[in-house]
């Protein structure tokens, strides 16, 4: 098992409370040493100053970051001007994505999809960035069908994307199709598992609900089983998301990556058991 290619991903904070409680979050899960932090990038900008703050304070801790950067709502020069700040301040790798502008927005901007995103990174940048794309095993919810997306997916790598990061999942067997899929059709980057533990029920639903993440029938039984018992939701989670990281792990998932919700607990169990 190696842990040097995990990596963890944070959103930026909003409040000085939640500045300060994110430093305590990332202090122990620098422990981990995994292999980069990446910092979420609010649609049409929201948080692109609080994106920024958080990278660069966390490379002047000594690891590596990746902010991630939408397009939607963006114009070429706007993205231009942040890629020259990203590039000021030594930064090397990111996570280009199209984002989603809230409902009523529109698309907006002057870029459709990431893949319009990728090809204009490196058409301004050359080979400075390590870009890191997004990949849906169980389907981008807005995709005509599978194959479209895998399609779509396809033209994002040949666009110039060095690896990709899964949308969460808790179906092993979709991220292994997928996979196989993506290298039928030429694809050879590294494609990492999203890992989100799970920690609160209802929190899990919402969320899978909006990014179009299957919750496995069992598995929900079981949660709702426990009602508020937030001690057995937070044990269980933890066994079924480390069985399944074991899973991929062991069917030659390169690397996972972790959306921590800005919280150090069930990030550090599952990771601890993995390397244990
Ligand atoms: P795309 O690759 O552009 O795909 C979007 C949809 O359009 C898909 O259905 C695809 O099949 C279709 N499509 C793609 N290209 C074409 C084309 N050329 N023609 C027709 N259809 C096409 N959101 C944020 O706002 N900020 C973040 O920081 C953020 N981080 C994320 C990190 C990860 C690892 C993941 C998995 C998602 C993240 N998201 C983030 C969410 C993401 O922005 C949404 O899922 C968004 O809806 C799609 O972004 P994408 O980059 O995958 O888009």
């Amino acid at each position: 098992m190696n842990p040097h290619n995990f990596s963890i991903e944070f959103f930026p904070p909003k409040t000085e409370e939640g500045t300060e409680k994110l430093r305590v979050t990332r202090a122990k899960l620098a422990e981990l040493n995994p292999k980069y932090f990446s910092v979420t990038f609010g649609a049409g900008g929201t948080t692109q100053q609080g994106t920024l703050d958080t990278v660069v304070e966390i490379r002047k801790e000594g690891f590596d970051a990746a902010p991630h950067l939408s397009c939607v709502g963006g114009t070429r020069e706007s993205i231009r001007q942040i890629l020259q700040t990203y590039k000021d301040h030594g930064i090397h790798r990111l996570v280009a994505l199209r984002g989603d502008l809230p409902s009523g927005y529109g698309m907006g901007g002057e870029f459709r999809y990431a893949n319009e995103l990728v090809e204009f990174i490196r058409a301004e940048t050359g080979d400075w960035f390590q870009i890191e794309i997004a990949a849906y095993p169980e389907m981008h919810p807005q995709a005509k069908s599978p194959q479209d997306d895998l399609n779509n997916f396809v033209r994002k790598v040949k666009a110039g994307a060095n690896a990709a990061i899964t949308q969460y999942f808790y179906n092993a067997d979709a991220y292994f199709q997928f996979v196989e899929n993506a290298q039928k059709a030429g694809v050879s980057i590294p494609i990492v598992a999203g890992i989100m533990p799970i920690t609160n029920s209802s929190q899990l639903m919402r969320f899978s609900e909006m990014c179009g993440a299957e919750i496995p029938r069992w598995v929900r039984l079981k949660l709702a089983s426990y009602g508020d018992d937030s001690a057995s939701i937070k044990a269980f989670g933890l066994d079924v998301v480390t069985q399944m990281c074991e899973r991929l792990l062991a069917g030659g998932a390169p690397g996972l990556h972790f959306y921590s919700l800005n919280q150090a607990a069930a990030t550090t169990a599952i990771w601890q058991r993995l390397v244990s």
